[in-house]
């Protein structure tokens, strides 16, 4: 027999945890159940600075059982199957449940076969992940003797597209402190056609590039990784362009461009949990397929997406998800009370702090038009243009996002 839950979260991560917070400050007699496998719940934002040597792996990881709030009904299991027909969603062990409403927000998962010979590379020294092994990330840049480094993402939606050069401007500082910098091609090879796509924030990020002579090639779509050899395969796409070139060995293998490396960063190929791809809720794109206003989904009412797990074009960041959860929280009250789902709030806020240098930061606000939406309280930080590198931002980056994430974001308070 199924147990019912009125509102069941599956994931209990940013979204979930934050979700089931602020539904339980909203009213302790709400039946709000978690479905979360995990023992562990990670701050991954703080996984680029593991990455570069200066944040402790340790303390982005505390114990799940201290976030999910008192009240909740966690399942300690994976959701295995969603029948929104049935409005019932199957468990490995636990067994089945039925649903009042559902959210589903168990983040991305990444398809390493999306290109070949990623896994084969990630299982060496030289190719490394923020985003997988962040403190095998600090040890190849910190042991980087110099040569081509080469930085690098995928054509499928990432989490927090910009930290692919995040990293990469830390590594650059570090060459530098280091002293393999002259000995050393910094390279990042994208997908996009440009650095970032807010105006002010580009501005900035390539008179960083310039400072640090990164050269960039747009337009550059990765095929495939020779780990053997060392050479990550492009196809070039018809936004593609170079800036600041050097010189570069480069290969040909017939429409196919290989860039040799010494040492190669890349965020790994992402895909929405495999579990969800029998559910019909996904859309073309392999997201579920939600208003992009109000996260409900198109098809099923009583079913919400939150965080990376939905189709949103904006960049998939806990920054985002802070401004979900409240419409989220909204329209399912809404319906509890025979309403309509009426929220339409969400304009596609979401953030990315790019750090620049040990010490310096830019901060990325925007929405689903690309506009610069700076948060007004930054100016209490003294912080009056934050699209420029700001010692302060940094600081805030380091210390202050951890301390409001685990103290108030997961809490369900207000920031
Ligand atoms: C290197 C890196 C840097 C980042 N930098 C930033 C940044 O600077 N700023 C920012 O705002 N964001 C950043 N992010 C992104 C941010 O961490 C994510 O956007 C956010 O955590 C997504 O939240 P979520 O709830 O969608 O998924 P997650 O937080 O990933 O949680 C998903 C949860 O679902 C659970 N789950 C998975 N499958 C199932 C299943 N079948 N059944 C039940 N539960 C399941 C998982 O165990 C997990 O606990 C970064 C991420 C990375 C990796």
């Amino acid at each position: 027999m199924s147990k019912h839950i009125s509102i069941l979260i599956i994931g209990g991560g940013t979204g979930g945890i934050m979700l089931a917070s602020r539904l339980l400050k909203e009213s302790d007699q709400l039946n709000v159940g978690i479905i979360e496998p995990s023992d562990v719940h990670y701050y991954q934002p703080a996984w680029t600075l593991v990455g570069a040597g200066t944040y402790d792996y340790d303390k982005t990881k505390r114990p799940m059982k201290d976030y999910i709030p008192k009240g909740t009904n966690w399942i300690k299991d994976k959701a295995t199957a969603i029948l929104p027909k049935e409005k019932t969603v199957e468990t490995v062990s636990s067994g089945s449940f039925t649903y009042d409403y559902l959210v589903v927000a168990p983040g991305l998962a990444y398809d390493l076969d999306l290109v070949p010979g990623l896994k084969e590379g990630l299982d060496k020294g030289n190719v490394i992940s923020i985003y997988t092994d962040p403190k095998k990330a600090w040890s190849a840049i910190s042991s980087f003797k110099g040569g081509t480094a080469l930085f690098t993402q995928p054509t499928t939606p990432i989490k927090c597209g910009g930290a692919p050069q995040k990293i990469m401007y830390l590594a650059e500082a570090h060459f530098k402190k280091s002293g393999v910098k002259k000995d050393t091609k910094i390279v990042f090879a994208t997908n996009g056609g440009v650095i970032f796509g807010v105006k002010p924030i580009k501005e900035t990020l390539m008179k960083v590039v310039d400072r640090k002579g990164v050269h960039v090639k747009f337009g550059r779509n990765l095929v495939k990784i020779d780990a053997e050899k060392n050479i990550a395969w492009y196809r070039l796409g018809d936004n593609q362009s170079e800036y600041n070139p050097v010189d570069l060995p480069l290969e040909k293998e017939g429409d196919l461009v290989g860039i040799p490396y010494d040492l190669l960063h890349t965020a790994p190929p992402s895909i929405a949990p495999k579990f969800l791809q029998a559910s019909g809720l996904l859309n073309e794109g392999g997201w579920l397929n939600v208003d992009i206003h109000s996260l409900q989904h198109t098809q099923y009412p009583e079913i919400f997406g939150l965080g990376d797990v939905a189709a949103l074009p904006t960049a998939k960041t806990g920054a985002a998800i802070r401004k979900q959860v409240p419409v989220v929280m909204d329209n399912i009250l809404k319906l509890m009370k025979g309403a309509e789902a009426s929220n339409y709030g969400y304009n596609g806020y979401s953030s990315c702090p790019l750090v620049t240098e040990y010490g310096k930061m830019v901060l990325a606000e925007f929405d689903y038009d690309s506009n610069f939406i700076p948060d007004p309280k930054l100016k209490r930080m003294l912080v009056f243009d934050s699209s420029k590198e700001h010692w302060r931002l940094w600081t805030f980056k380091k210390y202050g996002l951890p301390y409001l994430y685990w103290n108030y974001m997961l809490k369900g308070k207000d920031v």
